[in-house]
């Protein structure tokens, strides 16, 4: 019989344990062991059972093991000790509060908002695909370690992603188990009335969708999830949130303008209910939630909390306080929509009156060469509706400002406006327990802001003591992987008789390599078949085998992704490799955890420059995981030549097949000839010393940088604090956005009276010699404009063959004297600074004290 409706039950617990359901509802203790420990007490096999889930626990615990907890003084204390902690961390002023000191002229901001379409914080909360998801939540967690103050904004998914499984035959199989929101660590917001608060939209065609709004608490930050799973919405409203990346393109477009026009109005509503500060900064976490864009012009157009204002200015003033941060190089990636589609959203009836829908199309247009006039495109949007934007490795960023230089096609590729910033990975949540207590057995302080310091302590630690507890984090993962494959094949119909192989599957003393991640095909997850006897030789070799743990999720809708892993599957299916190669289904948080910590090796073999960042491999590095990687994304940056491995890549190669036979052989070389040689070197206590090096070297070098804190404090300090310093300068009574606005058309409409007439140079003789200097006068008609609206700059540097300026360095000239009819000399004087071909020239661009680079306008004047 099924019911008809269901509901949780929270539990009562007695007075003296309430503090248990304080701890269940904020999510730090995801990442925080000693609060899973007080939870482990309470029943550890539930606990278990329960796959670590606290709401679950508590309302699984039967009430005379209430009543034994309550009188039990141990626990009770311990109860009230990490309630405490909580408290304090909660509370207490953080590095956030101790470097910006309250003060005003730091300008750092008050309140930032933070938009992402997924969240991972806890396996129990599977909000998430994959690393865009994991990257938010770590964000998130990170913020709330250094106290910058953050509201995440997301979509509550009723079926999260989805569970995957195998069937018999290796093929990927999709489940989606309902979440009941009362079972999860999340509460509803309510009004001060104690009615529930919910956001509305309009939508062409249909009544007002209406959302609720959950919140999750992330240590100190709130984390905002719409819901339209609402009583009055027709079913295809309640279906917006069903589930994460499913359904059409108008299915993702509604759940789009739900999170960008729903996630600010859900904001706007959770400010004023609570009294947080409003928002000074709005960051986008990859396009999907550029509508929010929208939804501020709109805001300021109707004069919703100040005087109205028109649309240019709106425009400034949302530009100025919006960060977009791009995630993919790989074109199929970017999130775009049928125009029309976008249309018949944003007409009259749409979500955002009073923004013409003329100006909306604008905005996503990819109206420059190579682009489509039928597409609507969502990172096009980010980038014209934020005044700051960024890649997420220093090769993304590069590989970016390519992709995109069509924005901005005046100005070569290095000018282009995206910056970057190289992701970072929450270590409190990734390190293992062990490694953690290894460096504070020997003197490293894990509360400290010196994150140096922290990792430099791994020194102290004896190479015979490193090496054991890396075994014991191998040997649990060996036990969880069993355990997984068991589970498995008797989902594959296996029966229990058949498996006994399963427990001697993988061994804890044998080099192990992971490989997990989403399995779109630029992963290339089957690479490393390329030569199955080659594979199969190293996997079985008789002194220095190794073993791979291998796990990953295609999207349901890829089944080109779907024939990899059952490509997969099969290899590791042969009696003879099966106990040393595993596919482990349903990869996610809960698997990851163990795993990293587990791994000798982390192996990554994209295409490059198609990885973005990666950040698992960042993981694994914080674990003693030694990376074998292709040079790309943060690797690309962060290996030196000690710290793991490269995997050269053949990305010169047109021809794709002989590229993954090249990139797959170097693969097997490497591994046979440089990896399992030093792992399987050991001195006579066992150890491998030169490997134990390598780790230590790995800890070091790599542990202060991967961090989510190091990330989330370049955000503040090169994003966060200068867009809202901006914003300030521009909101304090919008005059300064209004003479932005008026100054860039007055500076667009007047560009074509904007020449270069004349350009000298002095004190050359005919074969200058290095160190000389050069005078340069240069004469500019200006037209309309005067000297202040633009700066006039010399750009010099190397040449090459095409007389093309390669790195050029850029001095600008000062105005001397004017003349009538807008014209103006202009003087500089530079040193030759190196020999060799050397070149230059002049050119006007837009200058304004609130431009962030000068290629904003789009518009350049050259000699
Ligand atoms: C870290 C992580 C990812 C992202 O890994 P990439 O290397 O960036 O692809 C995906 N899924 C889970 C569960 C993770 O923990």
């Amino acid at each position: 019989m099924r019911a008809i409706r269901r509901f949780t039950v929270r539990p009562l617990l007695p007075p003296t344990l309430a503090a248990l359901g304080e701890l269940a509802a904020n999510l730090r203790w995801s990442w925080h062991p000693e609060t899973q420990d007080v939870f482990a007490a309470v029943d550890p096999e539930l606990w278990e059972s329960s796959g670590h889930d606290p709401v679950q626990l508590l309302g699984e615990v039967p009430a005379q093991r209430w009543e034994q907890l309550a009188a039990d003084e141990g626990f009770v204390r311990r109860l009230g000790e990490v309630r405490a902690d909580l408290e304090a961390y909660l509370t207490q002023p953080r590095w956030y509060q101790r470097v910006s000191g309250g003060r005003e002229d730091v300008a750092w901001p008050r309140q930032i908002a933070y938009f992402s379409p997924e969240f991972g914080i806890t396996a129990v909360l599977p909000q998430y695909s994959g690393g865009l998801g994991i990257l938010a939540g770590d964000h998130l967690k990170a913020a709330s370690d250094l106290g910058v103050p953050i509201i995440g904004v997301g979509l509550l998914y009723r079926h999260g992603y989805f569970k995957q499984s195998l069937s018999r035959e290796g093929w990927q199989q999709e489940t989606y188990p309902v979440l009941d929101p009362d079972g999860l660590p999340i509460s509803l917001l309510h009004e001060a009335d104690g009615s529930r608060a919910t956001i509305s939209l309009s939508l062409p065609g249909g009544p007002d969708l209406v959302a609720r709004i959950w919140v999750a608490s992330v240590g100190r930050v709130p984390m905002l999830m719409l819901d339209t799973d609402v009583e009055g919405n027709p079913e295809h409203y309640v279906d917006i949130t069903d589930r994460l990346y499913g359904g059409n393109s108008e299915h993702r477009l509604r759940q789009e303008i739900l999170l960008g026009v729903g996630g600010v109005r859900a904001i706007r509503a959770y400010c004023r209910i609570t009294g947080a500060p409003e928002p000074e900064v709005f960051h986008t976490n990859e396009g999907h939630a550029g509508f929010l864009g929208i939804e501020r012009i709109r805001e300021l157009t109707v004069g919703e909390s100040g005087p109205r204002l028109d649309l240019d200015t709106a425009i400034e003033v949302g530009r100025a306080s919006t960060v977009f941060t791009t995630h993919t190089p790989v074109p199929a990636g970017i999130d775009r929509f049928p125009e029309t589609l976008v249309e018949q959203y944003f007409g009259d009836a749409g979500p955002t009156p009073g923004v013409p829908v003329e100006r909306v199309r604008a905005l996503g247009a990819e109206d420059f060469e190579g682009g489509d006039a039928t597409v609507f495109n969502m990172a096009v949007m980010g980038f014209r509706l934020a005044q700051r934007a960024n890649g997420v490795s220093l090769l993304h960023g590069r590989v970016s400002r390519g992709m995109f230089s069509g924005l901005w096609p005046a100005f070569d590729e290095a000018e282009v406006p995206i910056t970057s910033i190289t992701n970072g990975v929450h270590a409190p949540t990734w390190v293992a327990r062990e490694v953690i207590a290894l460096a504070t057995a020997h003197g490293a302080d894990a509360e400290s802001d010196d994150t140096e310091g922290f990792w430099a302590a791994v020194d102290k630690v004896p190479a015979g003591e490193l090496w054991s507890t890396k075994r014991a984090l191998r040997s649990r993962l060996v036990e969880d992987a069993r355990q997984r494959l068991c589970r498995s094949w008797e989902e594959r119909g296996a029966a229990r008789a058949e498996l006994g192989w399963i427990d001697s599957a993988l061994d804890p003393d044998v080099l192990t390599i992971g490989f997990a991640r989403r399995v779109p095909s630029y992963k290339r997850l089957t690479l490393m078949l390329r030569d199955p006897e080659r594979l199969r030789s190293l996997l079985l070799h008789p002194e220095r085998p190794v073993q791979l743990v291998i796990a990953g999720k295609s999207h349901p809708a890829d089944d080109g992704g779907k024939k990899l892993i059952q490509e997969l599957v099969r290899f590791a299916d042969a009696e003879d490799v099966r106990h040393r190669i595993v596919f482990l289904p349903n990869y996610d948080i809960a698997m990851a955890q163990p795993l990293y910590p587990g791994c000798d090796v982390w192996l990554n073999n994209p295409l490059r420059p198609y990885e973005a960042c990666g950040t698992s491999g960042m993981k694994a590095a914080l674990n003693g995981g030694l990376n074998l990687s292709i040079l790309d994304g943060w690797w690309d940056e962060w290996f030196d030549g000690e710290n793991g491995w490269a995997i050269p890549s053949a990305d010169g190669l047109d021809d794709a097949d002989r590229r993954d036979d090249l990139e797959a052989a170097a693969l097997y070389d490497l591994i046979e000839h440089e990896v399992a040689p030093r792992f399987y070197d050991l001195d006579h206590d066992g150890v491998p010393v030169r490997w134990v090096e390598m780790l230590r070297h790995t800890f070091k070098s790599l542990g202060p940088k991967v961090l989510a804190t190091r990330m989330v404090s370049d955000y503040v300090r090169q994003l966060y604090a200068p867009a809202a310093g901006n914003a300030r300068a521009l909101n304090s009574d919008y005059a300064g956005a209004r003479a932005l606005a008026q100054w860039k058309a007055r500076v667009r409409a007047s560009w074509t009276g904007v020449r270069v007439e004349h350009v000298e140079a002095h004190d050359l003789g005919d074969a200058p010699l290095v160190g000389a200097p050069m005078t340069v006068r240069s004469y500019v008609a200006l037209g309309d404009l005067s000297p202040s609206d633009v700066e006039v700059q010399l750009v010099s540097g190397r040449v090459d063959s095409e007389d093309v300026l390669v790195d050029p360095a850029i001095t600008v000239l000062q105005p001397t004297e004017s003349y009538d009819g807008g014209r103006h000399r202009y003087d500089a004087e530079v040193g030759l600074a190196r020999s060799g071909p050397f070149g230059y020239t002049v050119r006007v661009v837009p200058a304004h004290p609130l431009l962030v680079a000068p290629a904003e306008l789009g518009v350049v004047t050259v000699a």
